[in-house]
């Protein structure tokens, strides 16, 4: 689960990070309110003004401006707040800003003394340990640092049975050329993170830019975080933070009917058990011509209601001119999962595109018969090449 830059440096305050400072505003009225209580608070007198949207590259797409005054905290978050946000990382029609962060200025006007650099956490799946990546180079997107400067990319793994170690922060410090007290605030910083990582179960932490201030503070500036949706029963309170505005509005209508749905581009809906066999799915629909529109694995109960809930689910994305349910019979019996879709695309009474069904496993005989017998228009097979050379002919 993704979370808004102000959620996550939520969290990251909570661990003891130091954070740029920030308060969340739906409305321009609230923004200057928060502008003035954050100059009450920290003295700063410059705000920045930050989309809240669950994409990258805000900066770049006209998403952070600073603002000089109350009129132009006002000015710029009216602008901001309600306009659709077109960064390298949205699609082409952008995001809709709901909320802008409004934060104190940590860069001090008139200085040039600070640095940024780049700092992520994550998982390191070769070798299935955690480990903070970092750079000197921050401030700008880390694949453009990637493809030209890659030395200057360093990665610290680390020990799950030992934790970060002190020495480890030290080096992470000392190659980001840091001395004295910014030497001292680094390894704090850094340690105070990864604990916050470990804590929170997160899956992925990004803070691009760390600010080292004139006054060698290290600051999270930004904070991309996202947490492991498996670990989200243990932390109520991360999970009330979900947003559902920022997600594909069919997947979290599947999730709430527990179907496990990722929605794709192509044309042809699929419907099948098993994450494997709805891979294996996907790649035959590939190679019949078609593109698969959907990941759709309904799970091991692939009864009359969770078929029914998984067209319903297929059917409200427009492109799909045909649907492939592909169902193994193992524990479940093919016969069921037959008068499930029997039941199903009688209950919905409107489907238009053509439906293949293979059944293959327990029972998948019984399950041909009925379907045939329903005199609905389904077409039953129970070979996986037939069922997508019948996807290829509809498809024609
Ligand atoms: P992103 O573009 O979505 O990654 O958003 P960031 O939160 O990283 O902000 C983009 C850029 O805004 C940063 O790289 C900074 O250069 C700038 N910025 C952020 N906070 C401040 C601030 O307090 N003062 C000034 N002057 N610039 C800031
Ligand atoms: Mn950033």
């Amino acid at each position: 689960m993704n979370l808004h830059e102000y959620q996550g440096k939520e969290i990251l305050n909570s661990f003891g990070v130091r954070i740029q400072r920030g308060i969340v505003a739906d409305n321009s009225k609230k923004a200057v309110e928060a502008a003035k209580q954050l100059t009450a608070e920290t003295g700063t007198g410059w705000h920045v003004i930050k989309a809240q949207v669950h994409a990258g590259g805000r900066g770049k797409g006209g998403g952070v401006k600073l603002a000089k005054s109350l009129e132009e905290v006002e000015s710029i978050s009216k602008e901001i707040i309600g306009m659709m946000l077109i960064t390298p990382q949205t699609s082409a029609e952008g995001k809709k800003v709901n909320q802008v962060l409004i934060c104190e200025d940590v860069y001090y006007p008139g200085e040039s003394e600070h640095e940024e650099f780049y700092m992520s956490v994550l998982l390191n799946r070769a070798t299935g340990r955690n480990m903070i990546m970092y750079s000197t180079e921050g401030g700008m997107d880390i694949e453009t640092v990637a493809e030209n400067t890659p030395h200057l990319i360093f990665t610290e793994e680390i020990d799950p049975a030992t934790g970060l170690l002190g020495f480890q922060a030290r080096k992470i410090a000392f190659n980001l050329g840091l001395s004295g007290n910014a030497f001292k605030e680094m390894t704090k910083f850094v340690a105070s993170l990864y604990t916050a990582y470990v804590e929170s179960d997160s899956s992925m932490f990004e803070i691009n830019p760390v600010l080292k201030t004139s006054d060698n503070k290290i600051i999270a500036v930004d904070a991309k975080v996202s947490i492991d949706d498996n670990a989200l029963y243990r932390h109520k309170d991360y999970a009330a933070m979900r947003d559902f505005r920022e997600e594909n509005a069919i997947e979290v209508e599947a999730n709430a009917v527990g179907l496990n749905y990722v929605d794709l581009d192509g044309n042809v809906g699929c419907m099948v058990n098993g994450a494997g066999l709805a891979m294996a799915t996907m790649d035959l629909i590939k190679q019949s011509g078609g593109e698969p529109a959907n990941f759709l694995d309904v799970g091991g109960t692939a009864d009359a209601e969770r078929v029914e809930a998984g067209f319903r689910i297929i059917l409200k994305d427009p492109n799909v001119k045909a649907i492939l349910v592909n169902i193994f019979g193992g524990i479940v019996r093919c016969d069921r999962v037959a008068q499930g879709v029997v039941d199903a695309y009688t209950n919905m009474g409107n489907i238009e595109v053509p439906i293949i069904v293979r059944l293959q496993g327990t029972n998948a005989k019984e399950a041909q018969e009925l379907i045939q017998k329903s005199g609905l228009d389904v077409i039953s097979v129970t070979e996986f090449q037939e069922a997508a050379d019948r996807v290829k002919e509809v498809l024609a």
